[in-house]
């Protein structure tokens, strides 16, 4: 793979490379550039140069370019959803539903929305009127990491081309193949050069850099919420307006009044979907008592049944995790777990897939029972298919397990009480809360969590708010 910089795919300024493995067979596919500072000083070079233009081009004409970019990706959904399962070890079908699906709708839902963009006015009787105009800020940076690889990618670099910005991104180093394939979609697309440049590496080289860069005002990032202390430690003395998406230990509350078929469907989905490596999977599971056992015993069973196995084949729900140093974190929480005293109660066994998936990074997927709240397997991330199972009594008792973690990204409810289910979305201490469904999101919700899973807001008008700079302009009547 090369850099996009510029408009032209480069090679890294060392010319060094780093090995880019394919999760199902462990075995080294590609080569990406090991970029450092100076090619990120080319790509912030180049995006200076392309904002007076850009920036100046007007709504309708940028709508015009990001909707192309959203065809080709329409047009190459296949190629894409190949290189999204080979890159991160997902099901294909999943790529091909859920990520590239999303990364076009991204595009498509940025380039409309600038359309539809406005600002405020506030009037002084008798006295002035006050106007905010909305200003693209300049060089911004976006970085994002390796679960949703494009989705995310896109949804970070959609509202800021949209709004008239020029972008620097990188993607994750362990990721990088659909962010290489956008570059060459923006080329094909006939995106002015520097508008978009893409930088490959690593986080704490090239990201790094991004961000410490003095001229990328606004840093745009997804990822762990330990890079986000890192990453604001940086930009913050430098005044840099800053959107933090991060980690997640999301709850899901299972009341006996609620459709348990439809919690069960749905717990199986949001606790194992991409393989539970996605930020808002559920990832502590309380059930009341009445109904806990029925639950949990049918939890078990559909999760057992869960096929691990090739993510080319149509047939598999589970592919293979990310990465070997993934793979072991994994296996550690399982076994502290254990050491915790928790039972494990199904999963949690390495996989072996025979042929040339032999050293894939495959593993059952877990789930956990009896271990209390305050133990680190109930309060760190572990970003992986493991969940733990509670019971609880009481409404109070439920939200008390919810809220007691440092995180707050999103929570599930799963009841029929109209009453209980609104009482606990106003108490919830999260950015998102699901009543009887999950992942269903509106684009023009702000999104993003609150306590330790970050700060800011995007999606919709959120993020068209964030990449502009408000300027207030005050008239006075003559
Ligand atoms: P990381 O925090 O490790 O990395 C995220 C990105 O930041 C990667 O591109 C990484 O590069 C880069 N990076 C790492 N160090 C630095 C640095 N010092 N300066 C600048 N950039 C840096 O996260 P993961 O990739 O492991 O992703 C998983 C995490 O993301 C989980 O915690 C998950 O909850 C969170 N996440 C949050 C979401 C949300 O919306 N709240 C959505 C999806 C995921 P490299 O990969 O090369 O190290």
């Amino acid at each position: 793979m090369q850099n996009y910089i510029d408009g032209a795919m480069v090679a890294p300024v060392s010319g060094d490379y780093l090995d880019n493995y394919e999760p199902a067979t462990g075995q080294v596919y590609s080569l990406i550039p090991d970029s450092d500072q100076r090619d990120v000083d080319l790509a912030v070079a180049a995006a200076a140069r392309a904002f007076p233009e850009w920036s100046t081009w007007g709504e309708q004409r940028r709508y015009e370019c990001l909707m192309r970019v959203a065809e080709l990706i329409a047009e190459r959904r296949e190629e894409l959803a190949r290189a999204e399962s080979i890159d991160t070890g997902k099901p294909e079908k999943l790529a091909y539903e859920v990520d590239i699906y999303r990364a076009e709708a991204n595009f498509r839902f940025f380039a409309t929305a600038i359309l539809h963009f406005s600002s405020e006015s506030h009037r002084m009787e008798g006295q002035a009127i006050n106007y905010t105009l909305r200003q693209p800020i300049g060089v911004v940076g976006c970085i994002s990491p390796w679960n949703l690889p494009l989705y995310l990618f896109t949804w970070k670099i959609a509202p800021a081309l949209a709004a008239g910005n020029c972008v620097v991104a990188k993607p994750s180093e362990l990721t990088p193949m659909t962010a290489y394939l956008l570059g060459q979609i923006c080329i094909d697309a006939g995106m002015p050069p520097g508008v978009l440049n893409i930088v490959h590496g690593l986080g704490g080289k090239a990201g790094q850099a991004i961000v410490a860069h003095p001229l990328t005002k606004a840093i745009s990032f997804t990822g762990g919420t330990a890079t986000g202390r890192q990453l604001a430690a940086t930009a913050a003395p430098m005044f840099k307006k800053l959107s933090l998406e991060l980690g997640g230990k999301n709850p899901v509350l299972v009341f006996a009044d609620c459709d348990i078929e439809q919690a069960l469907q749905t717990t199986l989905r949001s606790s194992f979907s991409n393989n539970g490596q996605i930020c808002l999977c559920g990832s502590r599971v309380y059930v009341e008592r009445s109904i806990y056992n029925e639950f949990r015993d049918e939890l078990v069973r559909r999760t057992s049944q869960l096929v691990v196995g090739d993510p080319a084949h149509p047939g598999t729900n589970q592919g293979a995790l990310v990465s070997a140093a993934h793979l072991d974190k994994v296996s550690s929480y399982l076994q502290l777990a254990r050491e915790e005293g928790g039972t494990v109660l199904t999963g949690g066994e390495r996989v072996h897939l025979p042929g040339r998936l032999e050293g894939g990074y495959f593993i059952r997927p877990a789930i956990v029972e009896g271990l209390p709240l305050q133990c680190r397997t109930n309060q760190e991330e572990i970003f992986g298919p493991v969940i733990t199972l509670q019971p609880f009594d009481t409404d109070e008792e439920a939200l008390a397990l919810a809220n007691g973690t440092d995180y707050g990204l999103a929570a599930t409810v799963w009841t029929q009480h109209l009453g209980r289910a609104q009482r606990l979305a106003e108490h919830l201490q999260f950015g998102i809360v699901w009543i009887n469904c999950w992942m269903l999101r509106d684009l023009r919700t702000p999104f993003g969590g609150v306590k330790h899973s970050g700060v800011g807001r995007e999606g919709g008008v959120e993020a068209l708010r964030f990449f502009t700079e408000p300027k207030n302009v005050c008239v006075k009547w003559g």
